[in-house]
């Protein structure tokens, strides 16, 4: 029997006549086993998921008329129908609503103190019976929230679709990037399979990143409880990741494939797909903290020249870019060096190669934490 299900959500019209809507694709019943959710283009100029959102639901099309998805599978194909309409000129701004500015990424909302409250006489003994009562209350909480503006109201959907989840996977991308995956602290050693699985050159854990990502929305609160709530046991009961799907321009059926592929590997050896997942992959390189990335940052204006590729291995010292101004007039500023400060994996660099003061141009993911990072680890 096809348990596929495709359920169209209209969002607020924000302007008179127009609504927009969210499309969510279910396979498999949750009575019968885990729930894993995945949504794709919540930045919404970020391509690479949407196309493994594709090939993702070729495969588990063949898979469900072979009655071989065991619990629920969510997919969120397109997760942010306003910033994928957001176009100026020929260019689309899906990184933050231009109606307030905010990074569709970032301020989730956080329901740990309303959970903790309603559960705080509730909880016991018995750790998958707090586990029901906490996804239970999350549950609740949202369902008496009703956020009206557009985007709010957008947020507030994802995580009502994602907090029950055993597992939550958030594809993104970078500019030019290797993949990397950020999660939280608590979930490593036991997630080390999602990364091998993707193939990541570097998973960035933290326990608290700052500005609160969709991922940590979803898994955070689990450790903020058990916190909270000492005396009783409370896992860390939602895999949460971002998965950083290389840089934006790298889309092609080859790479999409790859990408779902370990995903469904993820997904089988985690009991969401019946059958034998494969080995796991090698892992390249072990987690390092999000508070050790180095954001290398232009020191003047001018063109950037790169030097390295993201997925090289640098030392502190190492050459990453040259910035050439060729209006200075003092000759030894025509052509600065900007070198990384820290050893570690060079993951990412900027798209294009203008260069002004402070302007983050590489991300080196090194093994010691940073000192004087502050609060807010992730970028804009
Ligand atoms: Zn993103």
């Amino acid at each position: 029997m096809i348990t596929k299900t495709i359920e169209d959500i209209e969002l607020p019209q924000s302007s008179m006549g127009n609504a927009r809507s969210l499309k969510i694709i279910r396979y498999g019943n949750k009575a019968n086993g885990k729930k894993a959710y995945i949504q794709a283009g919540l930045h919404a100029d970020e391509p690479p998921g949407l196309l493994v959102m594709h090939h993702l639901m070729k495969k588990l099309d063949r898979l469900d008329k072979e009655g071989r998805i065991e619990g629920e599978i969510v997919l969120v194909p397109v997760a942010n129908p306003v910033g994928i309409s957001q176009w100026r000129d020929t260019v689309l701004f899906g990184r933050a609503d231009f109606n307030t500015g905010v990074n569709f990424n970032r301020n989730h909302f956080d329901i740990t103190d309303q959970v903790s409250d309603d559960i705080k006489d509730r909880l016991g003994k018995n750790t998958v019976k707090n586990v029901t009562l906490i996804r239970k209350s999350m549950s609740g909480v949202l369902a008496a929230m009703s956020p009206e503006d557009e985007s709010a109201f957008l947020k507030h959907r994802l995580l009502s679709l994602a907090c029950d989840a055993d597992i939550v996977l958030d594809l993104h991308c970078d500019l030019m990037a290797s993949v990397h995956i950020y999660m939280g602290t608590p979930l490593w050693p036991d997630a080390t399979d999602l990364s091998a699985e993707m193939g990541a050159e570097v998973t960035l854990l933290a326990k608290e990143s700052g500005d609160n990502p969709f991922d940590e929305a979803c898994s955070r609160i689990w450790w903020d409880l058990a916190k909270k709530h000492p005396d009783f046991s409370i896992p860390a009961a939602c895999l949460a990741a971002t998965v950083e799907l290389r840089g934006a321009a790298d889309v092609s059926h080859e790479l999409a494939s790859k990408d779902a592929r370990g995903i469904m590997q993820f997904l089988t050896r985690r009991s969401l797909i019946e059958g034998q997942a494969a080995e796991i992959p090698a892992l390249l390189h072990d987690a390092t903290p999000l508070r050790g990335v180095e954001h290398v940052k232009a020191p003047a204006p001018g063109v950037v020249v790169f030097l390295e590729k993201p997925g090289a291995t640098v030392e502190s010292g190492t050459l990453i870019a040259e910035i050439v101004n060729p209006v200075e007039p003092l000759p030894e500023k025509r052509n600065i060096q900007v070198k990384s400060t820290i050893g570690g994996i060079l993951f990412s660099i900027n798209i294009d190669r203008y260069a002004r003061p402070g302007r983050i141009l590489a991300k080196i993911a090194g093994k010691k934490p940073i000192e004087g990072k502050g609060k807010n680890l992730l970028t804009l």
